[in-house]
């Protein structure tokens, strides 16, 4: 039996670029991972193709399918469902091949709790970093910078803590590259390696 797969999941705040940065990996042609298309009850929009963007199904489909115990995670965002099928993720770790998703942070931590050895990457817009710094250089002067965006980015910034890595979307290119990088060492790590020696040097 193949090695199970590994899941990679991508997420972050809204409006961060999580779509640009994800349709910019798999055009790199490097991507040998395989992308899970997420199932949602928002209207296509214009040059979306049901089955390559996403799966658009109805209100009563989607709520049918949660019945059902047919998705991974799923949340409603905007007044839509967005959600991960079940069944295609499952098969395809189980052929030994690594699934990457691209979803908002409460289907994200939805997966963390289903699935613990998952890979989490944080995307991150660069202003939050400044931000950071300048809350912490600050000091007692905080409240008087905070204003309704800050708020928001400060809740951002603490969702952070939830993931694995934190990449930062300076430039599409850049972040592309950082999200290799980090599926490229993941594969390293020894509890994912580990399993095919088992397999020659037997247990002892
Ligand atoms: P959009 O409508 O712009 O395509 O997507 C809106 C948000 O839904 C984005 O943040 C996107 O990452 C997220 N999203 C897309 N697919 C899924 C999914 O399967 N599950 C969850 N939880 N969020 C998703």
């Amino acid at each position: 039996m193949a090695k199970r797969g590994m899941l990679i999941v991508l997420s972050g705040p809204s409006g961060v670029g999580k779509g640009t940065v994800r349709k910019a990996l798999f055009e790199t042609g490097a991507a040998d991972f395989s992308y899970s298309i997420s199932m949602t009850t928002r209207k296509p929009r214009e040059g979306e193709v049901n089955g390559v963007d996403y799966y658009f199904v109805s209100k009563e489909e989607f709520e049918e399918n949660i019945r059902n115990g047919e998705m991974l995670e799923y949340a409603k965002y905007v007044d839509n469902y967005y959600g991960t099928p079940l069944k295609y993720v499952n098969e395809t770790l189980d052929q030994g091949k690594d699934v990457f998703l691209e979803i908002e942070v409460n289907g994200a931590m939805q997966v963390r709790a289903n699935c613990p050895d998952a890979v989490f990457v944080f995307l991150t817009p660069p202003d939050l970093m400044e931000l950071e710094h300048r809350l912490i250089g600050r000091g007692t002067d905080a409240m008087d910078v905070i204003n309704k965006r800050i708020k928001k980015a400060v809740g951002e910034i603490r969702m952070m803590r939830n993931y694995d890595y934190a990449v930062v979307n300076d430039e599409v290119g850049k972040a592309v590259e950082r999200i290799q990088t980090i599926i490229r060492s993941e594969r390293l790590r020894v509890t994912r390696v580990m399993p095919d020696y088992e397999q020659m040097i037997g247990d002892e």
